[in-house]
């Protein structure tokens, strides 16, 4: 049964993305010609792709983008999940077959094809007074739902690329590393929970994003989690994002 034989190298693929960092340093630097990425306010878009003054969180980007393009873990776990969608979802079956341009399964070059070539746009927008946390990916009845992006909190993003210095929070220079290393693993795994979204609209079309499908993470409101599957399986464990409303709102 795949459900009993996906539990079982679940254990075995604990810990992989850790090992599979540690064992190929070399992931290759390939160019990223459409990498688009922005800061959207109320008013506008502006675009950051180039504008040094974001260089950390550009280079965070891009290492993700790298590391996903070039493990053929991550790829095992995205194309079961890929799998396990088009079984219980004809709508989506049919819609790979019409982004693959044949009947053929889907292969790593696909995936390397859509994340290096058709990279969706990133757009940090802050996450101050809005209903989602860290990211998130529009789904198909949404306005835009066609478009190829996805969005990721400002706020995370700043604090990664500003981070507060030891005088303001009055901690050591240790724990402070230590907060700056877990800001920043916090907010790769956003990034590539958000990619595994992106991925299944732009494969298996906006209207199936992440259904909830017997075998992959649910969100325990009856909705499917393509992303949390991911990060279960890939990284060995999930990340939730419990915080007390009254600390993120704004002064009134
Ligand atoms: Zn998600």
């Amino acid at each position: 049964m795949i459900t009993s034989d996906r539990k079982q190298s679940q254990t075995s693929h604990r810990f992989k993305a850790f090992e599979e960092l540690k064992n190929s340093p070399d992931v290759p630097l390939l160019p990223l010609p459409n990498l688009q990425v922005f800061l959207e306010d109320s008013a506008a878009r502006r675009n950051i792709t180039h504008d040094p003054t974001f260089n950390t969180i550009l280079t965070q980007i891009k290492l993700v983008l790298y590391h996903l393009i070039a493990s053929e873990g991550a790829f095992t776990d995205i194309r079961y999940i890929i799998e396990k969608i088009i079984q219980n979802v004809e709508a989506a079956k049919a819609a790979l077959g019409r982004r693959l341009g044949s009947n053929r399964e889907f292969v790593r070059q696909d995936l390397c094809n859509f994340l290096q070539r058709d990279t969706p746009a990133i757009i940090f927008k802050s996450t101050v007074l809005q209903s989602w946390n860290w990211g998130f990916v529009n789904k198909g009845e949404e306005v835009g739902a066609a478009e190829n992006e996805l969005f990721l909190s400002m706020d995370l993003m700043q604090a990664l690329q500003n981070p507060a210095t030891q005088d303001l929070l009055n901690i050591s220079q240790d724990l402070l590393d230590q907060q700056k290393l877990r800001l920043s693993v916090l907010w790769k795994i956003t990034f590539m929970h958000e990619l595994m979204h992106a991925t299944t609209k732009y494969f298996l079309s906006p209207e199936v994003i992440t259904p909830n499908i017997p075998g992959l993470e649910g969100d325990g409101e009856g909705h499917g989690e393509a992303g949390w599957s991911l990060e279960n399986w890939y990284l060995g464990y999930k990340l939730e994002a419990i915080w007390m409303k009254e600390d993120v709102e704004k002064p009134h």
